[in-house]
């Protein structure tokens, strides 16, 4: 006798910002969600230490805190949060259509509406010194956490325009920013590289890659090499950050859903539905530009409003 299929309203992907957001607002709309946590339980923040920019928390809060605390919240109000990795779905065409997913490769589940929320994985380089100092001065994200490197020298590689805003927001609030391209150009748009050029402490190092962080607790060094040259420098700093470029997390999206050239789902305007109807996708899965907490949970809380409507819409076709 084959298991019976489990058949849900809502079904999450996703625990990061984004992921937990949309429980809170599904479940207060009765949705009954089931969250899928995936590998990295409350994502990308949980590799973070300090967050001081997400509204609310006055004295800061430390990243995984706040996404336990989060994922508490969803739980109150009845989400399910299971451990677990959605590794295929099959999305419907039809409106009303029943969405199905296999979890671990293994057990299926069939739902009403999917909210996608898996996030992207920054880009590292690989390096085992800037491996072992993640969290100890080595970091992706400097919107985040540049202010702790205040009054300091720091470090900052790629050349696209993720790095070049970055630089040019290190700029204004470190002491020197040394900025490490890899190529004798920039991919960065012309207008982000005049901001690169017009700040005075911003070390422009073209042709430059990293050899090797220094230090064994925390950064307190880069070993950089000139490609062309093969010379290396040893300069001091005490924070590196790594900005060429983020992975959407939609493999397992891929010929069913709209995605743009670098593999982000494409949303409707200024709503989270995808090409599919009843499938949403919110947070960084969907958003290359902003990358926030907060943004992530903004697009959430649109998700499960998108998908309350949608789930009323078909109701109302069904009893007329
Ligand atoms: P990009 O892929 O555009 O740029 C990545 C950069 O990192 C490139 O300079 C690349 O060098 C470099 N790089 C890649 N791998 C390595 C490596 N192993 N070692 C050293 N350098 C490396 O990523 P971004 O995150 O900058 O931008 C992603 C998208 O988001 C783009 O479309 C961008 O326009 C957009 N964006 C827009 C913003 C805005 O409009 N305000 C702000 C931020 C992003 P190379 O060029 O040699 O490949």
């Amino acid at each position: 006798m084959s298991e019976q299929i489990e058949r849900i309203k809502c079904l999450i992907i996703g625990s990061g910002p984004a992921g937990y957001t949309a429980a809170i607002y599904a479940a207060r709309a009765d949705l009954k969600p089931v969250v899928y946590t995936g590998l990295e339980p409350g994502g990308q923040l949980t590799t973070t230490t300090e967050v001081d920019n997400f509204p609310g928390y006055p004295e800061g809060i430390d990243g995984p805190t706040m996404m336990v605390q989060l994922q508490q919240q969803a739980e109150r109000f009845g989400t399910e949060v299971r451990i677990g990795m959605v590794t295929s779905v099959e999305l419907s065409d039809e409106e009303g259509g029943i969405h199905k997913a296999v979890v671990d490769n293994t057990k299926e589940i069939e739902a009403e509406t999917v909210i996608i929320s898996t996030g992207a994985t920054a880009k590292y380089l690989g390096l085992p010194s800037e491996q072992r100092l993640r969290g100890g001065g080595v970091s992706a994200c400097a919107v985040c956490d540049g202010f702790f490197y205040k009054g300091q020298d720091v470090a900052i590689v790629g050349g696209g325009d993720t790095a070049a805003e970055e630089a040019t927001y290190l700029s204004k609030i470190c002491n020197k920013v040394t900025m490490l391209v890899r190529r004798d150009e920039m991919r960065a748009s012309k207008a982000m590289q005049h901001r690169v050029n017009a700040a005075k402490n911003i070390d422009l190092r073209y042709n430059t890659e990293v050899e090797e962080v220094v230090g064994d607790m925390v950064v307190e060094g880069l070993k950089m090499k000139n490609n062309v040259t093969g010379e290396i420098e040893e300069i001091p700093i005490t924070g590196l950050f790594i900005a060429i470029g983020h992975k959407p997390n939609t493999e397992i999206f891929k010929g069913q859903l709209d995605m743009d050239d670098t593999g982000y789902i494409i949303t409707e305007g200024k709503t989270t539905e995808t090409n599919k109807p009843g499938v949403f996708a919110s947070g960084d899965v969907q958003d290359k530009d902003y990358r926030q907490a907060v943004t992530a949970a903004g697009t959430g809380c649109m998700a499960a409003l998108d998908a309350e409507r949608y789930l009323q819409g078909i109701e109302a076709k069904v009893t007329t």
